[in-house]
């Protein structure tokens, strides 16, 4: 068995494989050379003292000691087995395909957009000129709004088992082996798209199918039961559709309420990017004039309470970018993203506020429950229209936004496609504004210099989670009306992450084996 060891070091001494070693060595009273391997299980950074410190874990295992096998997975060939109809190839559809093939099903993924390459170019192209392709962008495509994301691997679910299983799933596809340690585990989107080719590969080896620009456009229902969906004119039958399809495909959620399938309108959140320097965050938060090579790019998490509303920061991006998420020109969406190393100089996140039903009350006798979807999709072309007509995005200085004047000019941004001077707290619904200027104020207070005139919100930050739930039955997972449909992920309200969707995709995946036996 291995001794558990844990140090409290600093930065350079947890950097250094040799120094940690014989530390552990010291600490069991054994000589340096009896350690066989020294294994990370946990590595931690303390930011609360003025002396920032790394808490680390070991695993030693000592000499002839068995030591832990590489991560690997067997997936079975399910070629001629039954099908099962995935929409959608983000972290849900993925992981439902996965594991799907581990219960001996065939998954047939439909996506509607393109390859991980192909979409690149289609990517670049929004940066580039403006253009955003409706089917591949950086919500839609091979890995859905995965790929390009930042790869923040947080989730709150409290199953450590399925929580390392699926980290370790990601390392089998080419994931630094890094995340099955760090607390605060992270890909970067560079590395990213690489991982979703390999699941693929695992996918279409053992017999699955992948079949990119495929839209799906209607659902084949009889008598209470799906039978397969619709791409345009062709029919795709499966056993089970598994409804993967990620919080912006709109014209899933109207699709669905024109087919007469119940969805549930629900509670959201929405707000604004802001980008700070990097080397300001990591002053406030390693109370440092500089960093120093041995810490990483700080990051900071921020929850207040304003007026009975939550107002929180929102998938932090240390090092990063911001990056435009519309999945139509007629949008403004702002998201982030940033790459392994975390180098750029920006540090970015969401801040957002929570929207509840009450706020779109007003909209429901035309939209019903699709309320909400119609509500962010205003305030996205809202935001689109103050950019001035093109991805150019509405941006105003943090401490004007909070003292309620314009900014004659902006600081430098990560945002490719440019930003322009707006009067956010202006234009913005009311108690959107409000609440963000109060919890900045919060923020502020809690965080010296994180409101500054270096700093900018750039707007908008509307695709947090989805204005729609699509409901399931909590035991069979299916639609409590329509036999065979299995709403799942972040689309139907069931994850925000990337981790969280995967998992839930592996929890349908155990359901439609239930259904199909
Ligand atoms: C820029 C950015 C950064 C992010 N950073 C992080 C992060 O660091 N950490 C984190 O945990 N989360 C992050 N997220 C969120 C994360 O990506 C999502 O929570 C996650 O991808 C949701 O997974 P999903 O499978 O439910 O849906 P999605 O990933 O949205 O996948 C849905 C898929 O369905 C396809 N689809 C939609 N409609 C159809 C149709 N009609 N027919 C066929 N296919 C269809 C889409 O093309 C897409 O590929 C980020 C998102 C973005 C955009």
């Amino acid at each position: 068995m291995p001794q558990l060891v844990t140090l409290v070091l600093s930065p350079k001494e947890a950097a250094d494989a040799k120094f940690y070693t014989a530390q552990a060595a010291r600490r069991m009273g054994i000589r340096e050379d009896q350690i066989a391997l020294a294994r990370v299980v946990k590595r931690s950074i303390d930011a609360r003292q003025r002396q920032v410190k790394v808490n680390l874990s070991l695993e030693i295992y000592v000499d002839r000691e068995p030591q832990p096998d590489p991560v690997h997975f067997d997936y079975p060939s399910v070629d001629g087995r039954t099908e099962v109809v995935i929409v959608g190839s983000g972290p849900a559809g993925l992981f439902a395909a996965l594991h799907l093939i581990e219960l001996g099903l065939k998954p047939v993924i439909l996506e509607r957009g393109r390859d991980v390459s192909a979409r690149k170019r289609d990517i670049a192209q929004i940066n580039r000129n403006g253009a955003v392709d409706p089917n591949s962008n950086y919500a839609f495509g091979e890995g859905g709004a995965g790929t390009f994301s930042d790869g923040k691997l947080f989730t709150r679910s409290k199953k450590r088992g399925d929580y390392n299983k699926a980290l370790q799933t990601l390392v089998f596809h080419g994931a630094t082996p890094e995340i099955l340690f760090e607390a605060h585990p992270h890909i970067g989107t560079d590395k990213l798209p690489r991982i979703m080719q390999n699941i693929r590969q695992t996918i279409l080896q053992a017999g699955g199918v992948f079949r990119f620009e495929s839209r799906v456009t209607d659902l084949e229902l009889r008598q209470g039961r799906i039978c397969g969906v619709w791409c345009g004119d062709e029919r795709i039958d499966g056993a089970a559709v598994v409804l993967a399809t990620g919080h912006s495909a709109r014209d899933i959620y109207e699709l669905l309420h024109r087919r007469g399938v119940r969805l549930e309108a629900k509670p959201f959140a929405m707000g604004v990017r802001i980008e700070h320097p990097q080397a300001l965050i990591d002053s406030i938060q390693y109370h440092c004039e500089t960093r120093g090579e041995y810490l990483p790019a700080a990051s900071y998490s921020l929850v207040s309470q304003e007026g009975g509303r939550g107002v929180y920061s929102f998938c932090m991006c240390p090092g990063g970018f911001i990056v435009p998420a519309m999945t139509d020109a007629a949008q403004s969406v702002v998201n982030g993203m940033s790459p392994s190393g975390r180098t750029s100089p920006f540090a970015n996140s969401g801040l957002v506020t929570e929207i509840r039903l009450a706020d779109f009350e007003h909209l429901r006798p035309e939209w019903g429950e699709l309320a909400g979807l119609r509500f962010q999709q205003q305030f996205e072309e809202l935001a689109r229209r103050e950019g001035g007509d093109h991805q150019i995005a509405p941006a105003q200085r943090v401490s004007d936004f909070v003292a309620g004047r314009a900014s004659s000019s902006l600081p430098r941004t990560s945002y490719i496609p440019g930003i322009t001077p707006s009067r956010l707290d202006r234009w913005m619904p009311d108690f959107i504004a409000r609440g963000l200027r109060q919890g900045l104020g919060t923020f502020g207070r809690r965080m010296r210099g994180f409101v500054t005139d270096e700093a900018v919100v750039v707007g908008v930050e509307s695709r947090t989670s989805t204005p729609v739930r699509i409901p399931r039955d909590p035991v069979t997972l299916m639609h409590p009306e329509i036999e065979g449909l299995f709403p799942a992920g972040e689309g139907a309200g069931y994850a925000g992450g990337i981790i969280s969707a995967a998992l839930d995709g592996e929890r349908i995946a155990e359901q439609v084996r239930h259904y199909i036996r």
